[in-house]
């Protein structure tokens, strides 16, 4: 019975978690939270095929098995097609218990431009100074034994391309960029998973905002003769000490975050 009660305190965190990333406009009817299984590992839950905001009670959600994101119940409702990326990042890294995967436009620029996406604010410092890498789904596009080619519409639909995405993820990056499509964040907890992703998502608003000044005032000729025009970005030292107060900063913006999605009549948790 106190196994039950757990279980419907995490759903309802986690619906919550969908509300948040769509009213924070990081999810819109694509896009996906996931949160691993308290006490399985080799476990992870995720919603059904439906949009983030639109999720409501225990019966949208569906637990998967880290092998072949294969649900444990074959009679599940259909799930997302790329659970894949969910799947093989939880295979690989242990320490990750909740993962985001977002198509923010706020975000894509990033991704198919030589612009890097490096922290404008300490909220954003687990970027880290020379910003996310950028994995290319195109790069691992091969035919099939029978000739045929993979669908050029850049998702990741298998173990293998989830595999390969996973590995962006092995020199300590939390967040990962993906060309033409958006990106994907990962976290110790599902409150730290929503924070990463909002912020990720108004760290590319800022830098966008930033090099549009910045053109602005070349235009203009604001610029000494002299100076080299370009963003201060965080540094390293900044970065370190955006670290330090992280725990901080998410339990802030969650409180507030909750609260405004449940005084919102669009969104419904009956968790
Ligand atoms: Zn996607």
């Amino acid at each position: 019975m106190e196994h039950v009660t757990q279980m419907q305190q995490h759903y309802r965190k986690f619906i919550d978690a969908c509300h948040i990333l769509h009213h924070q406009q990081v999810l819109d009817t694509d896009g996906h939270i996931s949160f691993r299984h308290p006490r399985r590992d080799d476990v992870f839950i995720m919603p059904r095929d439906m949009a983030a905001g639109a999720v409501s009670s225990e019966a949208d959600l569906v637990e998967y098995s880290t092998t072949g994101a294969l649900p444990l119940d074959p009679t599940s409702p259909a799930g997302h097609a790329e659970r894949f990326i969910h799947a093989e990042i939880y295979k690989q890294y242990t320490h990750v218990h909740a993962i985001v995967h977002s198509h923010s436009p706020a975000v894509i620029p990033y991704t198919i431009s030589r612009v890097r996406l490096k922290p404008c604010s300490p909220t954003a410092g687990f970027l880290r100074a020379c910003g996310p890498p950028v994995f290319d789904a195109a790069t691992y596009a091969t035919a099939n034994l029978a000739g045929d080619s993979p669908p050029a519409d850049l998702l990741v639909r298998d173990e293998y391309l989830g595999r390969k995405l996973a590995y962006r993820f092995s020199q300590g990056d939390v967040v990962a960029l993906m060309r033409a499509h958006g990106f994907t964040a990962v976290a110790e907890s599902t409150e730290q998973a929503v924070f990463r992703a909002v912020c990720t998502h108004r760290n590319a608003e800022v830098l966008t905002t930033a090099l549009a000044v910045q053109a602005a005032a070349q235009r203009a000729g604001s610029f000494p003769q002299a100076a080299t025009p370009g963003i201060h970005y965080l540094s390293e030292e900044e970065v370190a000490a955006a670290a330090a107060g992280e725990a901080a900063a998410v339990r802030r913006a969650w409180e507030m975050w909750v609260r405004e999605v449940r005084a919102a009549a669009v969104y419904v948790n009956s968790a």
